[in-house]
């Protein structure tokens, strides 16, 4: 029975749910009035139910789609500016216990380099991402009660955030481990994380336990229920996301659009982001035998719907896409995207030789930050570095209400121009400060409040001088 209040996965994920949303969008494809009244209904900004939400991913009809493209861009544009934020992953350990088909990270896999790194890895590892220029980790480790305990990676965050070289520091690490049990997430909780991140891979139970036979990941229920236990250890910021290309994309759409209400209707806060990976080739995985995968226009499609049904959650893209599609969903609704990603254990202080590949997957975009940041400024985006949220304790429904309350423009905008000016300082070639620094002195126009403007320009000067970490 589907209840999105209960705290039984396959109660607030029901099959049967998904199957009548299935159907339900796949009758009313073609019907402009519905589809019409859902269209009007988001544009109120409140976001939509999964079965509104399905309609439109469904909808056949040309002039309609114009309509939901065109609207994911405006709501975009509302809540998140033309600011891109900019992260980085972070692989400390690629052991793992578990037998997940699509990653080569599997236990099974005996061809691919084993890696752990050392606080003094660890250390280095940052240093090189400094130097780059970033302020935001996601940290990742497979799952390995022996190797990667626990101890390691709460050890392993203080570490990073202990690291201030030059004028760099990682000013916020989001974390992507394995489910684990509400101790642990206080634990992750008290040493300072930002936001927790767990994938689902595919909301259908029976696809998940094929595509995960061994190891403790293949207990749907443990994995599902498993922001809810982050929520009760404390971590008010968690982000889903689905490895598209698993099951049918239309499953996985209905899947995290139900499990965002689940949370919204359990804990009063959404997720604050969702991520949208697609397979990618890696060492022993073929991305071809997944007979799912989808292309670059339903990727598209997706993306705009899923920044129409949930307008307040941030929406993710990795380097797993290519340049040219990250270019063409950036303005339907992606808020942050990685830069200059190594996806293998240690890869950022020396690139691995290709007989030690220790990689969880292939990168398509293979840029520097710098020709990141360049690229989207070019475009019109604001590079932003910003982490002023998580640190002055706007998370959960606090961060929320910033939102909703309107003041994003009067916060956001303000922190983005800082904190680029601080990597334009410190980091950027000179081509890209020098379009940087034209961007700021437009954008800075921007700021609506005159008094945020007045100390945000106080600030920018200051910055010039030496001064660094101001924020809104
Ligand atoms: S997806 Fe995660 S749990 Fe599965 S094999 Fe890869 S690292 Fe391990
Ligand atoms: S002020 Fe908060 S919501 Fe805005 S960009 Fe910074 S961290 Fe994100």
């Amino acid at each position: 029975m589907y209840n999105p209040k209960s705290m039984v996965a396959e109660e607030f994920i029901s099959h049967e749910e998904i199957l009548e949303t299935l159907e339900y969008a796949e009758k009313h494809k073609a019907d402009a009035a519905l589809i019409q009244q859902i269209i009007e209904k988001a544009k109120e900004r409140r976001g939509l139910s999964h079965r509104e939400a399905m309609v439109l991913l469904d909808c056949g009809i040309e002039e309609k789609n114009q309509q939901i493209y065109a609207l994911a861009e405006q709501i975009k544009k509302d809540f998140y500016g033309n600011r891109i934020v900019m992260f980085a992953p972070l692989y400390l350990s690629n052991y793992c216990i578990n037998g997940c088909v699509y990653c080569p990270y599997h236990l099974k896999n005996k061809h691919i380099a084993r890696k752990k790194l050392s606080q003094e890895d660890i250390r280095r590892e940052v240093i090189a991402l400094q130097d780059m220029g970033h302020k935001r980790l996601a940290l990742e480790t497979g799952e390995d009660p022996v190797n990667n305990p626990i101890e390691y990676v709460l050890e392993s965050i203080k570490t990073i955030y202990s690291i201030k070289h030059k004028n760099g520091a990682i000013r916020r690490v989001n974390v992507n481990i394995a489910a684990t049990t509400v101790e642990n997430y206080r634990k992750l909780k008290e040493a300072g994380i930002g936001t927790y991140i767990l994938f689902q891979e595919t909301y259908n139970k029976e696809s998940y336990e094929k595509l995960h036979p061994t190891g403790p990941k293949h207990n749907y229920a443990y994995h599902t229920e498993a922001m809810d236990r982050a929520m009760e250890g404390g971590i008010d910021d968690v982000g889903i996301g689905v490895l598209f290309g698993l099951e049918l994309y239309r499953y996985e759409f209905a899947g995290l659009l139900m499990h965002a209400e689940h949370l919204e209707a359990v804990h009063g806060v959404g997720p604050h982001t969702i991520s949208v990976p697609r397979i990618r080739h890696a060492d022993d995985i073929d991305a071809d035998s997944f007979d799912n995968g989808i292309d670059d226009d339903i990727f598209a499609k997706l993306v705009a719907c899923i920044r129409i049904a949930v307008p307040y959650t941030g929406m993710i893209i990795s380097t797993r896409e290519s340049r040219q599609c990250r270019e063409r969903v950036l303005h339907l609704g992606i808020s942050q995207i990685s830069g200059a990603s190594r996806t293998s254990v240690g890869g950022y202080q020396t690139p691995e030789p290709e007989e030690e590949n220790s990689a969880q997957f292939d990168v398509s975009d293979n840029r520097s930050l710098d020709e990141v940041v360049n690229w989207l400024m070019r475009l019109g985006y604001i590079p932003s570095f910003c982490t002023a949220c998580y640190r002055e304790g706007r998370t959960g429904d606090r961060f929320m209400s910033l939102c909703k309350s309107g003041q994003i423009q009067n916060c956001c905008h303000p922190n983005a121009l800082m904190t680029l000016k601080e990597y334009l300082v410190d980091y950027a070639s000179e081509d890209t400060r020098r379009i940087g620094e034209r961007l700021i002195a437009e954008e800075i126009e921007k700021v609506p409040r005159e008094k945020n403007r007045e100390i945000a320009r106080h600030n920018l000067a200051e910055i010039e001088k030496g001064k660094r970490d101001f924020r809104f």
